[in-house]
């Protein structure tokens, strides 16, 4: 079967650059390699973290790490152009604990002296834990709030103050407006993922949580992509930064084994079922472009004896939590997911990204891909297209640069010329699949220029 991953993890073969500026749009976040000389010993850390990030067996920094963590240390302001999977958390994680600890004062009641704004609950649940993990030998309190849950053990925590809060901007900002959280004290703001606060409309919100911070401060903002507000608002709120970035968006792409299968919106379940047959899709993530379609497939899936979940933002934070504990611990093999309910979950060995539907937004498609290339290792990627979304496909290889291959022996194949509207589902053809496994024939699409 055609759906093998290209090899395993790379982390340690690639090289990448170690400027700061200027960026170069190829780097690959992998470690920088022990011959380059940089280690977690060189980088100016204490022990305390550097025995910290030794328990994560962490043994060399990845290029954000390498080159964004001496300078803040140093105190500068930083534009990270990097998405989660670089090792970004620990890149400002642990300089903000280490200028914590090394300056310990009570933030007062209310306050707290470094803000992490981020968007998604499962975000701020990983960066929190990571904030944990790196900060275990150093003492210093932290904690994690996002709405969707009762906010009193949240307002309970802040009312002691804080050294770290990590927030989405929803209930930061009305536990603000209820005279329950201060910003007057915060030493060190991160806005995290700023492209996603955009695409979800949070970038009002976010602007009142800036408001109401203190104009001395150090500053990091990271964001995937630059699109023009992002980098309105970076001019606006950062002082002289230092300019890193990996993994530029289109990039991430390169390390992915992508393939298109062009099939019947009708026959898409169908068309599933039969991918999951393989069974070298050891973890697969699935993706949903609606909460409701998520649960369907998600249903259907275990009707069929394939064990699977759906995450999404209309599902409680205790199911969400136990469906993504269910899918790390190997108990299911497909979790379904939204984009948003997906975006930045942390997991590991995710062998193969289904996008059961293309997204609309070119660059959600690079963001699910990546889920399945986690800190520099590879993944295959599997996308079902329908008539109505090659308009997607294109926008989709207009941004990646390159053409998805197309399955061409599968059971629903749609001839991808097909012209007309969503016919009665196509008959699958017989005898499909070659046999002995391998790569599938295929043959790059044209890509029509717009
Ligand atoms: P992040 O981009 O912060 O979401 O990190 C992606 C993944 O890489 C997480 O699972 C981290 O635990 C892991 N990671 C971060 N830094 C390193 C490192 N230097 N070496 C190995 N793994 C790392």
């Amino acid at each position: 079967m055609p759906l093998r991953g290209a090899g395993g993890n790379t982390r340690k073969q690639t090289h990448t650059m170690l400027n700061v500026t200027p960026v170069t749009p190829d780097a690959i976040p992998v470690a920088v390699p022990p011959e380059m000389g940089v280690s977690f010993d060189t980088l100016g850390l204490i022990d305390a973290i550097r025995n910290a990030v030794r328990g994560e067996n962490y043994t060399t920094p990845t290029p954000i790490q390498a080159q964004a963590i001496p300078h803040l240390l140093a105190g500068r302001d930083l534009l990270g152009c990097a998405q989660t999977g670089t090792g970004k958390t620990a890149a400002f994680a642990l300089p903000i604990l280490q200028r914590l600890a090394e300056s310990r004062r009570p933030a007062g009641a209310r306050k707290m002296r470094a803000l992490i704004l981020t968007p998604t609950r499962e975000l701020a649940s990983q960066i929190d834990e990571s904030f944990r993990a790196y900060g275990r030998h150093v003492g210093l309190s932290s904690h994690v709030i996002f709405g969707g849950v009762g906010q009193r053990p949240q307002v309970q925590a802040l009312q002691r103050g804080l050294d770290i809060l990590v927030a989405t901007p929803g209930r930061l900002l009305d536990l603000m407006n209820q005279g329950h959280a201060r910003l007057d004290t915060v030493e060190v703001f991160v806005l995290d993922e700023a492209d996603r606060m955009l695409d979800m409309g949070f970038i009002h919100d976010v602007k009142k949580i800036i408001a109401a911070l203190p104009a001395k401060r150090q500053t990091l903002l990271f964001s995937a992509t630059m699109p023009n507000d992002i980098a309105h608002l970076a001019d606006r709120i950062l002082n002289q930064p230092v300019r890193v970035a990996v993994t530029p968006v289109a990039a991430t792409a390169d390390r992915i084994d992508q393939w298109v299968l062009h099939v019947e919106r009708s026959n898409k379940r169908a068309l599933l079922d039969s991918v999951l047959k393989d069974r070298s899709i050891a973890r697969a993530l699935v993706f949903s472009r609606t909460k409701h379609g998520a649960n369907k497939i998600a249903e259907q899936l275990a009707r069929g004896g394939v064990a699977a979940e759906a995450i999404h933002g209309n599902k409680s934070q205790g199911a969400r939590e136990r469906a993504l504990a269910n899918f790390k611990a190997g108990k299911i093999r497909v979790l379904v997911a939204t984009d948003i309910a997906a975006r930045g979950i942390d997991i590991d060995d995710v062998t193969h990204v289904i996008n059961y539907d293309l997204p609309n937004v070119p660059e959600s498609y690079v963001h699910r891909i990546g889920r399945t290339a986690r800190a520099g290792a590879s993944g295959v990627a599997i996308s079902f297209c329908d008539r109505e979304e090659r308009a997607y496909l294109r926008d989709i290889e207009k941004l990646i640069r390159k053409a998805v291959p197309v399955v061409e022996n599968h059971p629903f194949r749609l001839e991808p010329g097909a012209p007309g509207s969503d016919p009665a589902p196509a008959r699958p053809q017989q005898g499909h699949r070659g046999k002995g496994g391998g790569r599938p024939q295929h043959r790059q699409q044209r890509r029509r220029r717009r």
